[in-house]
């Protein structure tokens, strides 16, 4: 008796963004017609071309849907007090309602004290330890700021009706950013979860066991084929930039579009997943066009989200 293997889903990232980013849009000319402008003010210190080509397509994004934007770019030698009294102006404005502080700052800028500075109402990061809690706390995602990464991919499990409710989910990756509160809401979703970090002994025996697996680690190909089960749903968080000709051949063999990409950039773009591991998977997110893609629509509804739960 043969048995049948289905190819794995493609989760499409860019296309969830786009459902979520077109529902937002309604969202902010129904609060136009009720009288307020969802607002976003963006804080860029010095000059990170990255930083900057992030920030850029953020306020671009405001401007598709509705939302009030301004950006505030203090020279690289700002210095924490200067940038805590910016903070101090915007938590004051009624008419922002979120604030986003890029990171990295400087070294000599003490970033803990800035983000704790924000307002934990406007906070659209997620970032602030009073948010950090109420997620940890289990309070519905409808009614919290949380960060926006994590918030992503349980948009892209909960739109995709994967289950998550009982299910065995371990994440790879331990950061404030992404690892931690991305456990958080799974365990909030009733996952049974396993969070692992390089210091975890026998990770593929773990990784093994999940019916979904997380991946924020930030090294490309991490996770083979032999890490994951059959049929499990993957989700890669990981971007990175690969521009060796061996990466290319180990990852990539006989990839005509891939190896395009990375003749005309001298690199390509590719996750903590071994490309093996998704061939086996039920369903995966790809990169690019996966988690990354929901990134900024997340930022967008927390915008949404602030201002109308500071107005409820
Ligand atoms: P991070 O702060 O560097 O954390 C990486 C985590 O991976 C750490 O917890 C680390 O463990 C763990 N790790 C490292 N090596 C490992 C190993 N050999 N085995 C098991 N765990 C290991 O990174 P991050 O900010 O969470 O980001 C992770 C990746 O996601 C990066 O590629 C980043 O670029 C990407 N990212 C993507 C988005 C997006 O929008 N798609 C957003 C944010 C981040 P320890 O704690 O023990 O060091």
């Amino acid at each position: 008796m043969s048995s049948i293997v289905s190819s794995p889903i493609v989760l499409d990232g860019i296309a969830i963004a786009g459902q979520i980013k077109s529902e937002l849009a309604a969202e902010v000319e129904a609060a136009r017609e009720r009288g307020y402008v969802p607002g976003l003010a963006v804080i860029l210190v010095g000059e990170v071309p990255a930083s900057q080509i992030y920030v850029r397509s953020k306020v671009k994004t405001c401007g598709e849907l509705g939302i009030y934007s301004e950006m505030h770019t203090p020279p690289a030698s700002v210095t924490t007090e200067e940038l805590l009294a910016l903070v101090a102006s915007l938590n004051a404005r009624e008419n922002i309602d979120g604030i986003l502080i890029q990171l990295p700052l400087p070294a000599h800028v003490d970033t803990s004290r800035l983000l704790e500075a924000v307002m934990p109402e406007k906070d659209v990061d997620g970032f602030h330890p009073v948010n950090a809690g109420r997620l940890l706390s289990g309070s519905p995602m409808e009614e919290i700021l949380a960060p926006c990464t994590p918030a992503g991919i349980m948009e892209i499990l909960r739109r995709s009706k994967i289950q998550i409710r009982g299910k065995r989910a371990v994440v790879i990756g331990r950061s404030n950013i992404v690892g931690k509160p991305a456990a958080a809401m799974l365990i909030n979703a009733s996952a049974t979860v396993t969070v692992c970090h390089s210091q975890t002994a026998d990770l593929g025996a773990i990784t093994r066991e999940a019916d979904i697996v997380v991946a924020a680690i930030g090294k490309a190909g991490f996770v083979s084929a032999e890490m994951v089960k059959p049929g499990a749903t993957i989700i890669d968080v990981g971007m990175n930039p690969i521009s060796t000709e061996a990466e290319l051949q180990k990852f990539f063999p006989g990839n005509a579009t891939r190896r395009a990409a990375f003749e005309k950039r001298g690199s390509t773009l590719m996750g903590d997943v071994d490309p093996a591991a998704f061939a086996i998977s039920g369903a995966y997110t790809p990169v690019p066009g996966g988690v990354g893609a929901l990134t900024i629509a997340m930022l967008m509804a927390n915008t949404v989200k602030a201002a109308r739960l500071r107005r409820a």
